[in-house]
């Protein structure tokens, strides 16, 4: 068997074991390449795995345009959750619409807006949840395992791509005629709101364009937990 031919079957497996030990389980996809490998892998075994993506309202359209190609490619529809909208018109009046440029402080209070708290609520009365991460993605994601205890939402929390490399994911897609997000032809190999992420160079890193004017340990937005600690979002002052 091949190499990817076994993180593939050992990743149906645990997806299987997340379906039958872990329901209601739900996936957090946020429609990039490592998240459509997941889609396939659940919607063409027809696990109970509901997937949702959290409709920040600073999507790119590339991204909000794989909802359609879900939909079209296998008849699921994604579920979306958006941020309050008194939260982010409060931010907005208070701050700009950009201040997230400003601090850090100012960018994890409105990633906590428009991800964090939607994310709670997606998240709310399941015993598990999968995402697409993976090891290599990030120095913050170095001790990544495939499946952790997720205390900050009192759940289970599952990466079955922990293992994977790039090239397995591109390796998948491409070997099965799954659809990908074309922001991925545009030099985005990782993908989150539109002002937050630019293109990236050959060679650098490949969350270099994510919050590219932070420091790497930073570039979290809050929905996970980092070697073992919970990253704190600071209250913003007034
Ligand atoms: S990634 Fe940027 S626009 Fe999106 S929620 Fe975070 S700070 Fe706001």
């Amino acid at each position: 068997m091949s190499e990817l031919n076994a993180l593939i079957q050992s990743t149906q497996q645990t997806l299987e074991r997340i379906a039958r030990d872990f329901t209601p389980a739900v996936f957090a996809s946020s429609l990039a390449a490592e998240d459509m490998v997941l889609t396939d892998l659940i919607l063409k075994a027809k696990l109970p795995i509901a997937i949702f993506s959290l409709e920040t309202g600073r999507l790119h359209a590339e991204t909000l345009a794989m909802l359609d190609k879900v939909k079209e490619n296998y008849g699921y529809e994604i579920a979306l959750y958006r941020p309050q909208p008194e939260a982010v018109e409060a931010y907005v009046a208070q701050n700009g619409l950009n201040a997230f440029y400003d601090s850090v402080d100012m960018r994890k209070e409105c990633c906590r807006i428009r991800k964090v708290e939607p994310l709670g609520r997606a998240l709310a009365g399941n015993k598990a949840w999968v995402t697409g991460q993976r090891r290599a993605q990030a120095a913050t994601r170095t001790s990544l395992m495939v499946e952790e205890d997720d205390p900050a939402h009192f759940m289970t929390k599952f990466n079955p791509l922990a293992d994977w490399s790039e090239q397995d994911v591109w390796d998948y897609l491409r070997g099965n005629g799954v659809p990908y997000n074309a922001l991925h032809d545009k030099g985005f190999p990782s993908i989150g709101c539109e002002p937050c992420t630019r293109a990236i160079e050959p060679g650098e890193d490949v969350r270099a364009g994510r919050w590219w004017w932070e420091n790497p340990e930073s570039k979290e937005c809050g929905l996970h937990v980092v070697d073992g600690k919970l990253i704190r979002i600071k209250p913003v002052a007034a």
